[in-house]
């Protein structure tokens, strides 16, 4: 058995560095890349990433974890190996069940579809994208059928970002929240003259946004000598084995939280798979959890460290010594009120806390409506601007900043959105069982110290990196399943107070 599961893992090491090569090709295709590299870049990667598919679903493959499974049951739930065998097993089978020939289909009319897009995005019109997003509709129903499913035909698109989690669990988890968040968001909204955050629209240099932004986030852990950060159009985080993760940001002169949010953000990402087991490395068990899980993460470090009255009470002081002049007439509290302004807006990246999940919920409605086969693609625009009028109130003055504003569908990523809820609402689970295991982290976070949590992340979180599902992880750290009531009473709690309500 020994032999057999050197052999499994030699070949899954395999796997992982094609993978590697694949992501680092992608990485450098949004950061560095010359435009004229794109169609050489396309062939390379998909070259890649055919052979990464070709080795990993070989026969051989199953082979060995059909015989190895069995055998090392006997290890329990939790060991390293029957968890690799678990994970891969299951990696293995989704990758078996779709055709390579649905595959490639698939990645063409994306590749298609993410240029229409970005046109129709442009001129604001859908009727240029919805012959493209009928097409990505049909082969992500064709898609789940073939990786198979027994509730509920999302439920294996959604398998694919959250392993095991099921539509019926996110209807139940959304239906939960959305009776207290809607007339609360209402409430917030009706008193929004109470934050003015004007300060946040002044002229801040690039270059001292940028240096400020590494400054944080190497308090908070990030190691430059296993990762860097660059530009990129939409930030991201990737990377290409323990000892070198990758970010981006992106800096907006006349907006502040753009680069400041977004680069704590993906350091938050960042820091999960810089705290991966050596172990793990060239395994499946390597890297994240899964997507919420990741969220939860990024969104702890973004919202509940990073947005808080106490990070800025270390922080704001230091931000004033690079922008002495746009923060003249602020003091601590002013810009608290500031970052965390609440707004009814069009496009969810740059939507508050309140709100952020109300676009999540709109977009998984219309996903799972789509799927269905409920709603047709034509009637998207119109499907769009009834649920944002009905949540927030307002109604898109054009489709690009409507219906048109993400990527995701042109890419085909059905099944994605509802995960930043999730890990939102993980998020801030994690940090009800952080502060009751260390009730001095907000003091900590008051003096600009954060080594104790990413420490209780490391031991708690990071280093299970995928062996649990996100469930399974919520249950061993916190004692209970998945649940909402946490975000809530935090959300309550912080903008209750900054609005009287
Ligand atoms: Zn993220």
């Amino acid at each position: 058995m020994e032999q057999k599961l050197a052999e499994l893992k030699h070949r899954l090491a395999t796997v992982s560095d094609l993978h590697h090569a694949s992501a680092l090709l992608g990485w450098d295709q949004q950061t560095y890349m010359p435009p004229r590299g794109a169609n050489a870049r396309a062939e390379q990667l998909a070259t890649l990433d055919r052979l990464a598919h070709e080795f990993f679903i070989d026969d051989a493959v199953g082979k060995l974890l059909d015989e190895l499974t069995p055998a090392l049951a006997h290890l329990g739930y939790d060991s390293d190996d029957t968890s690799l065998l678990r994970v891969a097993q299951r990696d293995y089978a989704k990758a078996k069940r779709v055709p390579p020939e649905l595959v490639e289909e698939l990645s063409r009319a994306a590749a298609l579809a993410y240029e229409a897009w970005t046109h129709a995005r442009q001129e604001s019109n859908f009727k240029l994208f919805q012959p493209h997003l009928e097409k990505i509709v049909a082969l992500e129903i064709k898609q789940a059928n073939y990786l198979g499913y027994t509730e509920h035909i999302y439920d294996a698109l959604l398998d694919q970002y959250e392993p095991e989690m099921t539509t019926a669990q996110v209807q139940a988890i959304f239906a939960e929240v959305k009776k207290e968040l809607v007339p609360f968001a209402r409430a917030v909204i009706a008193n929004s003259d109470r934050v003015d955050s004007a300060v946040l629209h002044r002229e801040y240099a690039a270059q001292k946004q940028w240096d400020f932004g590494v400054e944080v986030i190497n308090r908070m852990g990030f190691d430059f000598q296993a990762g860097r950060q660059d530009k990129s159009v939409h930030p991201f985080t990737t990377g290409f084995g323990l000892g070198d993760t990758r970010i981006t940001t992106r800096i907006d002169l006349n907006f502040l939280p753009t680069a400041l949010f977004g680069t704590i953000h993906e350091c938050g990402h960042a820091l999960y798979d810089m705290g991966s087991p050596a172990q793990f490395e060239r395994t499946p068990l390597a890297g994240g959890a899964s997507l919420g899980a990741h969220e939860s993460q990024s969104r702890l470090w973004e919202n509940i460290v990073g947005r808080s009255r106490g990070f800025w009470h270390h922080y704001f002081p230091r931000l004033h010594e690079f922008f002495p002049a746009q923060l003249a007439d602020q003091n601590v509290e002013s810009f608290y009120r500031a970052i965390n302004q609440v707004k009814p807006s069009f496009i969810r990246v740059e939507a508050d806390e309140v709100t952020y999940n109300l676009h999540i919920m709109l977009r998984f409605e219309l996903e799972l409506a789509l799927i269905e086969g409920k709603l047709k693609v034509a009637d998207v625009p119109e499907a769009w601007n009834a649920k944002i009028q009905e949540y927030l109130g307002i109604i898109p003055p054009n489709d690009a900043q409507g219906c048109l504003q993400d990527v995701h569908w042109s890419s085909g990523s059905f099944g994605y959105f509802s995960t930043y809820s999730l890990g939102t609402f993980f998020s801030a689970q994690l940090w009800d069982t952080a502060t009751r295991d260390l009730p001095t982290l907000p003091a900590q976070i008051e003096r600009g110290e954060f080594a104790e949590l990413l420490q209780w992340l490391r031991v708690n979180l990071h280093q299970h990196a995928r062996k649990f599902t996100l469930d399974e992880l919520a249950r061993k750290i916190t004692g209970e399943p998945l649940q909402t009531h946490a975000w809530m009473r935090y959300l309550k709690t912080k903008f209750g107070e900054i609005y009287g309500v």
